[in-house]
């Protein structure tokens, strides 16, 4: 199965202003930052607003009254500066042939991992964890579902990102196809179902663990670490 994005048309789906603000300062976590990051890369409207909220966040520094920095700041960041790495670069390698036509931020984390093959989750639903290492506090994964398939019904305890790469689903707040951006809120329970001829191949992105309101979730989630 190789991935192949097919753009249609622009997306139908943004990232909220609030969202682009977090971005552009750097508050978002890394997991939910690569799906705004990717969704740029897809979308004119998203890239210029997000540009636009990074002169907005440059010119309220540039406002701010300068703070004292404290006396041995400078040796302090030279120290770190020259301190040993403490943990070895990932290892790096190509793009195996499934992923390459991913959106650059993407390919790059892609990138960093030592395993690329997708991952039987549950029926009809594959994963590539991009963040394996952390638990509890948010994920970033890539998500192939068969068509028809219907995803556990849940709700967040934070954002929830959903960028659409391959294939469209349809949940409570719409249809979602090929570069569009679900943002979804902590009241949000939604339960979204795939809804095109080939598989849907998406980037999800939490901000904390998922709340599953069905039994088959709840069993679900300590095995995987969702
Ligand atoms: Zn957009």
């Amino acid at each position: 199965m190789t991935y192949h994005s097919v753009k249609t048309s622009p997306p139908n789906h943004h990232a909220s202003d609030a969202l682009l603000l977090s971005y552009a300062a750097g508050a978002l976590p890394s997991g939910v930052a690569l799906a705004v990051a990717a969704h740029t890369t897809l979308c004119a409207d998203c890239a210029h607003r997000a540009a636009v909220a990074e002169d907005i966040g440059g010119s309220l520094l540039d406002r701010a009254e300068p703070a004292a920095l404290c006396p041995d700041a400078l040796a302090r960041t030279f120290g770190r500066i020259e301190a040993p790495e403490a943990t070895p670069p990932p290892r790096m390698h190509d793009v195996p042939p499934h992923l390459a036509g991913l959106p650059g931020p993407l390919r790059a984390a892609v990138n960093a991992l030592p395993d690329t093959r997708w991952r039987l989750l549950a029926p009809g639903i594959r994963q590539i964890d991009l963040n394996p290492g952390a638990r509890g506090g948010g994920s970033s994964r890539l998500f192939r579902i068969s068509p028809g398939t219907t995803l556990p019904h849940h709700g967040h305890a934070g954002i929830e990102l959903t960028l659409i790469l391959q294939g469209s689903f349809t949940d409570e707040v719409g249809r979602f196809q090929v570069g569009d951006l679900a943002e979804l809120e902590d009241d949000v329970v939604h339960q979204p179902i795939v809804d095109s001829a080939e598989d849907c191949i998406c980037l999800i992105a939490t901000e904390a663990p998922l709340r599953f309101s069905s039994l088959l979730g709840r069993l679900m989630q300590p095995l995987f670490g969702l």
